[in-house]
């Protein structure tokens, strides 16, 4: 079970990326001017980092879920698995960044029926991402909630019932 208490920003002992590089497509890095769902262009895929000394910080401190946490097995792996799996150590939440190469691969086994219990078992969403555009998993179901602009953000209701929901508002109400 992913547990946010333990988690380290440091590769598991045996973990390497190895010929993966899908945190270099899926994410914006601003410093390097790469879009979400573009290959970074200083990316040699299947090779690593074409600048790897002199990477961005962003690119250095960064470690997927599947790099940090040894029990998610190869199937976990972001080049075979075609999505990044991020967790935010403040709310819980775990993201999804898909491929969109591979847009539904999330979808398939065994990672959505896992992602469920992931999502049922914590009570707190699971955000699949599409370049932009979200998905979240609750304990009760899917929420479609469509492109997320870069001046909105993600929060959680109540509802009557003791459900929760999620949805889109602006950062300025924060
Ligand atoms: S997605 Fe994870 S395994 Fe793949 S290159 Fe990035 S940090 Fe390494
Ligand atoms: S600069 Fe290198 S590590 Fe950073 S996104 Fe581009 S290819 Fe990946």
């Amino acid at each position: 079970m992913i547990d946010p208490t333990s988690m380290v920003n440091r590769p598991a002992p045996g973990r390497e990326c190895g010929t993966c590089a899908l945190c270099c497509k899926v994410y914006e890095v601003p410093a390097v001017e790469s879009r979400a769902g573009t290959w970074c262009r200083h990316c040699l895929p299947g090779r690593g980092c074409g600048i790897h000394e002199t990477r961005p910080q962003h690119c250095r401190a960064f470690f997927c879920l599947w790099m940090t946490q040894d029990f998610l097995g190869p199937e976990w792996k972001p080049d075979r698995a075609r999505f990044v799996l991020t967790m935010d150590p403040a709310t819980r939440w775990l993201f999804v960044q898909v491929d969109p190469g591979a847009a539904q691969a999330w979808r398939k086994d065994p990672y959505l029926g896992q992602l469920k219990r992931w999502a049922a078992a914590g009570d707190r969403p699971v955000i699949v991402f599409v370049n932009k555009v979200a998905t979240a998993i609750m304990a009760h179901g899917e929420i479609p909630l469509g492109e997320i602009a870069a001046d909105e953000r993600l929060a959680l209701r109540d509802l009557p019932g003791g459900r929760r929901t999620l949805e889109k508002v602006s950062r300025a109400s924060a």
